[in-house]
């Protein structure tokens, strides 16, 4: 089974991708984390991508897209994908569509955390008091919340025609939402 979980930074996405990749046995796809490791073992894409990072901006899709794809094509995580943090451009979800239908593989469940802009400002300030992460610094928070928000409503306009597309109330406590998960996926 392939998940999509959609939703602003903040939202809760994380939280869930976590839980399902234990319950499911399958893999967390983060951009953030994979872009994250290659600044930590400073590589050359890295090197590209700190300042976007640190500015709260979206790093180029030709570098994104080109991570995922590497995921997407390897054998042991076919079928185990838990997607979060990607796609968040439209160009990115439909070389997502491309490289799964390349593959064999199709999404089985595309999740949006809907959750409003008050709610994210507290759970990322608190987030970056418990994992201390530059890129969360207060004045990038609202950021990168618009930035999403910009960038990512033809996503939710592109998704939301799909039948296996789910709105939940990312205000809810996480427990609540993943009770509500595991009520769609039915595993
Ligand atoms: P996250 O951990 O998902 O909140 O992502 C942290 C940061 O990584 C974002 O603010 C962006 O700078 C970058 N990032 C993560 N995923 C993507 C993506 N799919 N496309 C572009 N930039 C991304």
């Amino acid at each position: 089974m392939n998940l999509i979980l959609f939703g602003p930074p903040g939202a809760g996405k994380g939280t869930q991708a976590r839980y399902l990749v234990k319950k499911l046995d399958s893999f967390q796809i983060s951009t953030g984390d994979m872009l994250r490791d290659e600044i930590k073992k400073d590589t050359e894409i890295g090197k590209k991508i700190i300042t976007d990072m640190n500015e709260g901006k979206f790093v180029n899709d030709e570098i994104v897209n080109k991570l995922i794809e590497n995921v997407i094509f390897d054998s042991q995580k076919k079928n185990k994908l838990i997607f979060d943090g990607y796609p968040r451009s439209l160009s990115q979800a439909k070389n997502l569509d491309l490289l799964l239908k390349k593959s064999d593989q199709k999404i089985n469940y595309i999740f949006f955390l809907n959750v409003n802009k008050e709610t994210i400002i507290k759970r990322i300030e608190k987030r970056k008091i418990l994992e201390e992460r530059r890129d969360d610094v207060s004045n990038t928070i609202l950021k990168r919340y618009d930035t999403y928000m910009q960038t990512t409503k033809p996503v939710l306009d592109f998704y939301s025609k799909n039948p296996n597309f789910y709105e939940l109330d990312g205000s809810l406590e996480i427990e609540q939402i993943t009770l509500k998960i595991d009520d769609i996926i039915n595993v």
